[in-house]
């Protein structure tokens, strides 16, 4: 064991000496976008809660409701213990959200992938994913031991190339991501989707920063592309736009009761507890009713783009806005810089982004006000002049 830690121990200092070494920041408090942290108050710049729903009121009621009735923990794995009414209900309401036949929750984002993709795919098939896609994915990717072949970023052409090539794989599916979670631009849905259609391909769209966000009515990105969902194996997570926690695929009733079958994180894992399944069925009615969170959404976006230098601003805004600085210790200096200014945007650093694109990543919610956009734009200006 001694000799184990010691192992240990030298790796997280020769991660320190090259600047990669994270530790998780203690936050005491948070109000709107505002976080206590250590003493001092900083606008959270790095927080996945775009509408701003984990502090509503609504979902509030809803968790506590379910909690004094239900308790807090599922108490099972759900093919063991029942399904809760509460988780019953969410899934009906996502598969009707989504216009699917049925819905899988699974306990967070990463077990949807890991346990979707791994039922799904085995030695013999073939996967074609984007070079940028998550770690999740890339994870339950290398569980399916199936073919794995990586096309360059956004580039639809080499992913038709790639399945060109292998014609004597089984079953044939493109991963991507529908908003990238690092880069915040768009996948090209409708070229893919072409693609598919003519290799016979399947693809597996992880939206877990583009559903209830994107398109008119918070669809997410097949919505924003024109698409219809059932051309996808569409994918999800609670945990981010929705407020909640968890992870979600929906489809064709056959297709989700093969996943009650057979992915492992379904079977294996204690269902989400209750309260949270309860909050996340009411965040889906807060979106139905309540549209001006995204269009406030919409607002900050447009308004911090327009505040950013030009050089750094992306061409298509989402609410994800990468700032790229290259070299970790730029982008470290940079997040130094802003935090001295009460701005919480930590710098993001290999393995999550690719060597030499280190980076701030930005995430807007409508929480922000204009003049959080207002400060973190100026802030943003005086410290890349001088970085
Ligand atoms: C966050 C994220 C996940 C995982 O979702 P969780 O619910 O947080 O586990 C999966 N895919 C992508 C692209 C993500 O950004």
């Amino acid at each position: 064991m001694a000799r184990l830690f010691g192992e240990l121990a030298e790796e997280l200092s020769s991660a320190q000496r090259s600047g990669l070494r994270r530790r998780p920041v203690t936050v005491d408090a948070i109000h709107g976008s505002v976080a206590q942290i250590q003493g001092r108050a900083v606008v959270c710049w790095c927080s996945n809660d775009y509408l701003g729903l984990s502090a509503h009121p609504r979902l509030i009621d809803a968790a506590t409701q379910a909690a004094q009735r239900w308790g807090i923990g599922a108490r099972a794995s759900r093919l063991l213990g029942g399904t809760s009414l509460w988780h019953a209900r969410l899934e009906e309401a996502l598969a009707a959200w989504f216009g699917a036949e049925a819905a899988i929750v699974y306990a967070s984002g990463y077990l949807a992938n890991l346990g979707t993709l791994s039922a799904l795919l085995s030695p013999g098939d073939l996967i074609v994913a984007d070079r940028l896609v998550h770690a999740s994915l890339l994870d339950a990717m290398r569980a399916t031991r199936a073919t794995v072949r990586v096309f360059r970023h956004q580039d639809v052409a080499h992913a038709a190339d790639l399945l060109a090539r292998d014609s004597k794989a089984q079953r044939r599916v493109i991963v991507t991501e529908g908003v990238f979670s690092m880069d915040g631009d768009c996948a090209p849905l409708a070229a893919l989707s072409e693609v598919a259609r003519a290799r016979d391909a399947l693809i597996y769209l992880d939206d877990a920063h583009g559903a209830f966000v994107m398109g008119a009515t918070g669809r997410g990105s097949p919505e924003a592309a024109g698409i219809a969902h059932d051309r996808f194996l569409y994918m999800g997570t609670l945990g981010k736009a929705l407020g909640a926690q968890g992870g979600f695929v929906v489809g064709p009733r056959t297709l989700i009761e093969f996943l009650h079958n057979r992915a492992r994180p379904f079977i294996y894992a204690t269902a989400l507890a209750i309260p949270v399944a309860a909050a996340a069925r009411e965040a889906l009615c807060v979106i139905e009713q309540e549209p001006q969170h995204r269009r406030m959404l919409d607002a900050r976006v447009a308004r911090l783009h327009a505040g950013l230098p030009r050089r750094q601003a992306p061409a298509a805004p989402s609410h994800i806005m990468p700032v790229i600085l290259g070299e970790t210790s730029r982008a470290a200096l940079v997040a130094q810089r802003l935090w001295e200014r009460g701005i919480w945007a930590p710098a993001i650093r290999p393995p999550t982004v690719p060597r030499g694109t280190s980076r701030l990543r930005l995430s807007v919610t409508a929480l922000h006000t204009d003049e959080h956009v207002d400060a973190l734009a100026a802030a943003l200006r005086e410290c890349l002049a001088d970085a």
